[in-house]
C-alpha cells in the first residue's frame, strides 16, 4: 500500500521523515508542512476509510493514520510544549529565575494540607490561620481567597508559611496534571483516633509522585483512644520513618480542636523545608506564578488568586493568565486588605482581568497589554482547535452508512458554563453520573467559568447538536445573536437538580424508539395465480387474525422462513380489491414474491413502537 498509488493519489512519501504538529491540527496544516495539496490528503483519508474536511481540526489518532501511511513520524506537540514555544515567541521563559546564584532570595515554604477525610484538614487550617496572627492587624476579617500566609518564630527568626486553603489532594492533583507545581511540602493529617486509612495513602502517593516532602500531622490526640505512636508505626509500612525512629519524617502530634502542637508542627514544616529544600526565587524579575483558584464575582468581576514563584507583582502590572489576561488593577491579601506588590511565595486575589482563568493556570507579566492580549488570543484559539479535534469523533465509512441508515443520534453534547467553578464541576459530575443505559451517551465539549460567549456558540455549532448549559450565567448580547441565527440550543439553570431532571428527560427523548413485531394474520396458501403484470398471486384462507393490504409480510414453508421483508401489495375478495379479509375467508394476495406454492403460509405482521419505561 504505498501512497501514490492511493486511488491514484500523488503525494510524496515521507520516508520517516518527523513533522511536528499542534493538538488540533488540519488537514490543511499537515498539506502545509509536507507541502502537499489538502485535497489530496481528504482523498487519501477517505480511501483510509475516514471523512475528514481539509480544515476541520482532526484527532491525533488521524494525524498518526495519515502519518504513517505517507511515512511521516507525527509528533504532536503536548500542551506544555505547545504553551512554551508560544511563550518562547514572545521572548518569555516560563518557570526559569532570571540572572544567577547572585539574584536569588529565600521564598516561604507553599504547603498544602492533605489527608482523609475527617481527619481535621480544614480544622487544622482555620488553626493554623487563627493562631497566628503576627502578621495580621488586629481585628482583620479573613478571607478565604484560596491561600493564606502565616508567620512563625524559627530559631529566633519571623519567616513566613503560604497554605493553600483547599485541603485535600484533589486540587493539587488537578494543577500538578496541568504542569504547574504549586507545592513545597505536604502536610499529611492523620487523626490518632482512626490511623493510617486509603485516603491517607493515596494522599501520601500523590505527594510522593510529585517529589514533595511529607510532613505527618498526627490530630485529634486530645481523643480518648489516640494512639499516635501507632500512626506512626503504619506510616513505616509506607516509607515514612518518624525522625525518633531512624528516619527522616517529621511528625508532630497535634490537636486542631485545642490549638495543641500548631507552633511545632510550623516549625517542622520549616526544618523540613531547609533541611530537604532550597527554596528561593529572584524577587526583582517580572512576576510568573499559577492561579490558585479564580471565580467571577458579581461586583468585582473575574477574580483570581495568584501565587506568585517568581519575581514580583505590583499593581498596574499588564498580566496573562491562562486566557484571560489584563492590567493588575487592585490586588489583595488573605485579611482583605489592599497590597501593591506581592513577593514570592505570596497569594493574592487579583482583579483586572478579563475573563476567568482556570486553577493551574500559570500567569505572566508581559511588558504591556498588548503582548498580554496577544498570548491569551492564541491560547483561546489552540484550545477551541484541541478541543473540536477532541470532539471529532473518528468516523469509518461504514459507520457514516450505517448512521445514515438507522438515522441514529447517539450522543449529547453539552457546553456547560457557570458562575463559579465549583458550581461548573458539581453540575458537570451529576450530569456524567445520569444513567439512561448504553445507547445514549453525554459528552461534555467545554466547561468553563463565565458567561456564555461567541466561542461557546461556535463549538456548538461546530459539533452539530451541541447544547448548551448556563448556569447562572447568560450569553453576551453578541452570543445570543449567534445562537439564534444557528439554532443553538441554550438552556439555563440556577438549581442543579433542575438541570439534571431536563438533561435526563432529554437523554430518554433522544433513544432510538424501540419496534417491536405484532403478528397480524396468517393465510394458508391454496392455489396460485399467474396474474399478468403482477406475476404470481396467492390464493388463501385466512387461518387467523386478519390480513391487511400494504402490511409487512413473510413466506413460511414448512416452518422455515423462506421469504421476507415483503409487504402485501395487492389484496382481492373475488374480483374486488379489499383493504382487509378476516379470519374464515378466501382471499388472493399478493406479495411480489415469485416462487410461491401451494401450502406455504403467509404472515403479515406490524412493527410498533414499543413505549419506553
Ligand atoms: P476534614 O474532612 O479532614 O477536613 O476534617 P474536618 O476538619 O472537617 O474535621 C472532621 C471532624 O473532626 C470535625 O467534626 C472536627 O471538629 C473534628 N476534629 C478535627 N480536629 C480535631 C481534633 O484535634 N480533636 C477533636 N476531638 N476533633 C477534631
Amino acid at each position: 500500500m504505498s501512497a501514490p498509488s492511493i486511488g491514484g493519489v500523488q503525494v510524496a512519501r515521507g520516508n520517516g521523515a518527523t513533522i511536528r504538529l499542534p493538538r488540533g491540527a488540519s488537514l490543511s496544516d499537515f498539506a502545509d508542512r509536507i507541502g502537499a495539496n489538502p485535497a489530496s490528503l481528504v482523498q487519501i483519508m477517505l480511501h483510509l476509510g475516514e471523512m475528514v474536511t481539509a480544515t476541520q481540526s482532526v484527532n491525533e489518532e488521524t494525524l498518526q493514520l495519515l502519518g504513517a501511511e505517507l511515512d511521516y513520524d507525527i509528533q504532536v506537540v503536548s500542551p506544555e510544549e505547545e504553551d512554551r514555544e508560544l511563550l518562547e515567541a514572545f521572548d518569555i521563559e516560563f518557570g526559569e529565575d532570571e540572572g544567577d546564584e547572585a539574584d536569588l532570595a529565600a521564598r516561604p515554604p507553599v504547603v498544602t494540607v492533605m489527608g482523609h477525610v475527617d481527619h481535621g484538614k480544614t480544622r487544622l487550617l482555620d488553626a493554623i490561620r487563627n493562631t497566628n496572627v503576627v502578621s495580621r492587624e488586629a481585628g482583620g476579617i479573613t478571607q478565604h481567597i484560596g491561600a493564606y500566609q502565616v508567620a512563625a518564630e524559627h530559631e529566633g527568626q519571623e519567616r513566613k508559611i503560604t497554605f493553600i486553603d483547599t485541603p485535600g489532594h484533589e486540587a493539587f492533583t488537578a494543577m500538578r496534571a496541568r504542569g504547574a507545581k504549586s507545592t513545597d511540602i505536604a502536610v499529611l493529617v492523620v487523626a490518632a483516633d482512626d490511623g493510617v486509612k486509603p485516603q491517607t495513602i493515596e494522599a501520601l502517593n500523590h505527594a510522593q509522585a510529585a517529589d514533595v516532602p511529607v510532613v505527618v500531622a498526627v490530630n485529634k490526640i486530645d481523643k480518648e483512644g489516640a494512639d499516635p505512636n501507632k500512626v506512626r508505626a503504619q506510616l513505616t509500612e509506607y516509607g515514612l520513618v518518624a525522625e525518633e525512629y531512624g528516619g527522616s519524617t517529621l511528625f508532630v502530634d497535634i490537636s486542631a480542636k485545642n490549638g495543641i502542637g500548631i507552633e511545632s508542627l510550623l516549625e517542622a514544616i520549616l526544618l523540613t523545608a531547609d533541611a530537604e529544600l532550597d527554596l528561593r526565587a529572584n524577587p526583582t524579575m517580572d512576576a510568573q506564578g499559577i492561579a490558585i483558584e479564580a471565580h467571577l464575582d458579581k461586583g468585582r468581576g473575574p477574580v483570581a488568586t495568584v501565587l506568585v514563584q517568581r519575581g514580583t507583582l505590583r499593581v498596574g502590572d499588564s498580566i496573562v493568565c491562562g486566557e484571560a489576561f489584563g492590567r493588575v488593577r487592585a490586588m489583595l491579601d488573605d485579611t482583605g486588605e489592599p497590597v501593591d506588590e506581592a513577593t514570592p511565595s505570596r497569594p493574592v486575589l487579583v482583579m483586572g482581568l478579563t475573563a476567568v482563568p482556570s486553577a493551574g493556570d500559570n500567569f505572566i507579566v508581559v511588558t504591556d497589554d498588548r503582548m498580554a492580549r496577544q498570548i491569551a488570543q492564541q491560547r483561546a484559539a489552540r484550545k477551541r482547535s484541541a478541543e473540536m479535534a477532541k470532539s471529532s469523533r473518528r468516523r469509518t465509512l461504514e459507520e457514516l452508512f450505517s448512521d445514515l441508515e438507522k438515522g441514529r443520534v447517539d450522543e449529547l453534547k453539552l457546553i456547560i458554563k457557570g458562575d463559579v467553578s465549583g458550581s461548573v464541576e458539581a453540575l458537570e459530575d451529576a450530569l456524567l453520573k445520569i444513567d439512561v443505559g448504553d445507547e445514549v451517551r453525554l459528552r461534555v465539549l467545554h466547561r468553563a467559568v463565565g458567561a456564555i460567549t461567541e466561542y461557546d456558540v461556535n463549538l456548538a455549532v461546530a459539533d452539530d447538536n451541541a447544547v448548551i448549559i448556563g448556569f447562572n450565567v447568560r450569553p453576551e448580547p453578541r452570543a445570543r445573536d449567534l445562537a439564534e441565527r444557528e439554532g443553538v440550543d441554550i438552556r439555563y439553570y440556577s438549581v442543579i437538580y433542575q438541570a439534571i431532571e431536563e438533561i435526563e428527560a432529554a437523554l430518554k427523548g433522544m433513544l432510538k424508539p424501540e419496534f417491536e413485531e405484532v403478528q397480524m394474520g396468517t393465510a394458508e396458501v391454496r392455489e396460485v395465480f399467474k396474474v399478468p403484470k403482477i406475476g404470481n398471486v396467492a390464493g388463501t384462507l385466512v387461518r387467523s387474525g386478519v390480513i391487511v393490504r400494504n402490511s409487512k409480510a413473510r413466506v413460511i414453508r414448512d416452518g422455515v422462513v423462506i421469504a421476507d421483508n415483503l409487504t402485501v401489495s395487492s389484496l382481492r375478495r373475488f374480483k374486488d380489491d379489499a383493504t382487509e379479509v378476516r379470519e374464515g375467508f378466501e382471499c388472493g394476495i399478493g406479495v411480489g414474491y415469485n416462487d410461491i406454492r401451494i401450502d406455504d403460509v403467509i404472515e403479515t405482521f406490524e412493527m410498533r413502537e414499543k413505549p419506553r419505561v
